[in-house]
């Protein structure tokens, strides 16, 4: 769907003055902010729910009979059914609240590898992966004796399928690979890796800290039996993010954590653990951030994904145009599905050099290996530089940083 110019700039004008930080300046200058896979900038609703929590229900959830704890419950619940339609979750029993999607992916990692992962077996992950989904993986084999492989991929940013229908064997206990790469923006087709693990009776753990935030996520439809998510990258908030987690593999996963709330009935000799979701949500839970995720998930449904999705890909096409047309820019990822995410390096210029020059505009990229240094390994690069866009960018932003691109040539020449 094409949307109109005016109608787009109207809207997008009203849509910017939703996030304050927006209209801040750097160096005297307009904020320009393109680190939206790093985070993403919260609206005004957000802010607000956060503090009307914090005004007027702050109280200790599923603990109290009195008028607070009843409330505050009641948001935090709501919260979590928000998430499980935004995602289509069966029940809301399968969204577990969690700091985010490296805690989630621990939570697995730890308690599904507890109790599937024996010696010998394989984690498949692949190329593309954040360190977030690397690390806790390698430290589950470490501990069972089993063996970390990795799907390798393409000079391009696409994941090799031939070589992943390979490596899928008797021996492979769970697949966790990422729904789009937050390096190069490759949109990976997960949909059919899912149903060629679940052919051989594999489960699949999907990344989702960048996919949930560019286009709908359909739990049910995708068939995965885990996905991941961070808040803030969904213009929420910080220190809250979730697990959705198909009931059958979740009850028969031991509790990660203990403590208050993920109990049944503690005795000095045995403990009985609670249902689900709060087996896994050991302790005060950050209740603030759950309303305020909730709040960031009906400021997206308000929005709409085929509007997100319009000026997502013309901010990505509008961007790969613009530096591609600049001498000696070359874009580091070109899949054929890819997101909002634009890694790119100028000659031979070091991407922290760029990087500060770049800032001086009151431009914000992201400089670096993007917590992904076997990737950058693979591709023999130290890092790159990445601008990522938010439906609240604009082009004249994407001019301003083709401006920026030629001074850095300019002052490095
Ligand atoms: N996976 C991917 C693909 C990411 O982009 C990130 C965040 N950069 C993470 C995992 C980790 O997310 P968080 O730091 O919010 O836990």
């Amino acid at each position: 769907m094409r949307i109109p110019e005016i109608q787009m700039n109207t809207t997008l004008s009203a849509i910017r003055s939703d996030f304050p930080i927006l209209s801040t300046t750097v160096y005297g200058k307009p904020l320009v902010y393109f680190d939206n896979a790093a985070t993403t900038q919260k609206p005004s609703a957000v802010i607000d729910a956060i503090t009307g929590y914090y005004s007027e229900t702050n109280s200790n959830v599923h603990r109290g009979v009195h008028h607070l704890s009843q409330q505050a419950t009641l948001a935090y619940e709501n919260a979590r059914k928000k998430i499980a339609d935004f995602v289509n979750a069966a029940s809301d029993a399968e969204i577990i609240f969690t700091r985010g999607t490296t805690e989630s992916i621990n939570l697995v990692a730890w308690s599904f590898g507890e109790a599937f992962v024996k010696e010998g077996d394989e984690i498949l992950i692949s190329a593309l992966e954040h360190h977030s989904n690397i690390v806790p993986w390698q430290q589950l084999c470490l501990r069972k004796k089993a063996v970390l492989r990795v799907i390798p991929v393409y000079d391009n940013g696409e994941l090799d399928q031939e070589a992943y229908m390979k490596l899928l064997n008797d021996c492979t206990r769970i697949v966790a690979v990422n729904h789009i790469s937050n390096s190069l923006g490759t949109i990976n087709p997960i949909k059919g890796m899912i149903r060629q693990a679940h052919e051989r009776g594999i489960p699949v753990l999907i990344d989702g800290a960048q996919g949930i935030s560019h286009g709908p996520v359909d739990v049910q439809e995708l068939n995965c039996d885990f996905y991941t998510f961070s808040a803030h990258k969904m213009y929420g908030p910080m220190g809250i993010g979730g697990l959705y987690g198909k009931k059958d593999w979740l009850k028969q996963m031991p509790p990660y954590q203990c403590g208050g709330e993920m109990i049944e009935k503690v005795t000095f000799e045995e403990t009985t653990f609670n249902e689900l979701p709060y087996k896994f949500e050991a302790g005060t839970p950050n209740v603030a951030g759950a309303i305020g995720f909730g709040t960031a998930v009906d400021y997206l449904g308000n929005l709409g994904w085929d509007f997100i999705r319009t000026r997502e890909s013309d901010l990505l096409n509008y961007a790969t145009e613009k530096l591609s047309q600049i001498e000696g820019v070359r874009i580091i990822g070109t899949s054929a599905q890819k997101a909002s995410i634009l890694s790119f390096l100028i000659g031979n210029i070091h991407f922290f050099d760029a990087g500060t020059i770049i800032d001086q505009y009151g431009i914000a990229v992201r400089t670096g290996n993007h917590c992904t240094q076997p990737l950058m390994d693979r591709l023999c690069l130290l890092g790159t530089i990445r601008a990522s866009f938010a439906f609240y960018n604009t082009r004249e932003e994407i001019d301003l940083l083709a401006e920026a691109v030629l001074k850095v040539k300019e002052l490095f020449a």
